[in-house]
């Protein structure tokens, strides 16, 4: 990641540096490697991430955290309407056996999921009152989801991104950096979280 470009802009965000940096030291337990503060005005949405949800993903209607059960396209434009600034999570991870050993994909989701949801109570704390998550990937907290039965876990519910209609690579590219798609199981890919500060 181009992070030059990006940490120039958090001089306009208004999150000090060194709060960043107490946010960074508390990520990286959870195995995130990177944070940068920027305007939410360049968070991409579009209808077409929702079509990727009803259309290819084994997730939609069975989640949460996924659509339907998440707010519509208008009431997110109303929601990112609301902030000005937010917080982009950055985390790689690598899982070869990927369809041999779905558990451990999971117990990833779970410390990315835990970690962004510590980053967002670290920001409540310190004033950030409005913090909201919008983790990446789906909740995998249960096993199974309980959907459509009551959440388990419904202090730690999230909306993810993508459930967000949020175009994660086109926010990405506004933001002056690209993201690698992994081609191949051994390959690496990346984690992405936001969290809405203020
Ligand atoms: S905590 Fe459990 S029940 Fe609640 S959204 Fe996550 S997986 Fe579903």
């Amino acid at each position: 990641m181009d992070s030059g470009k990006i940490v120039s802009f958090k001089d306009k965000t208004g999150i000090s540096h060194s709060l960043i940096q107490r946010l960074l030291k508390k990520a990286k337990d959870y195995g995130l490697e990177a944070i940068f503060p920027f305007s939410v005005d360049k968070i991409i949405i579009a209808e077409w991430v929702n079509l990727k949800c009803c259309y290819g993903c084994n997730r939609y209607n069975t989640n949460w955290c996924c659509p339907p059960a998440t707010p519509d396209i208008e009431r997110v434009r109303t929601v990112l309407g609301e902030y000005s600034t937010a917080l982009l999570l950055v985390g790689t991870q690598t899982c070869p056996d990927f369809y041999r050993n779905n558990a451990r994909k999971r117990a990833n989701q779970v410390r990315y999921w835990k970690g962004t949801l510590s980053l967002e109570r670290m920001l409540f704390l310190q004033g950030y009152y409005k913090a909201f998550s919008l983790v990446g990937e789906t909740c995998a907290l249960c096993k199974e989801c309980a959907y459509p039965e009551a959440c388990l876990f419904p202090q730690e519910k999230r909306p993810c991104v993508e459930s967000f209609y949020i175009d994660v690579i086109g926010t990405l590219k506004n933001l002056g950096t690209t993201s690698k798609v992994a081609k191949h199981r051994n390959e690496s890919f990346s984690y992405y979280g936001i969290i809405l500060v203020e």
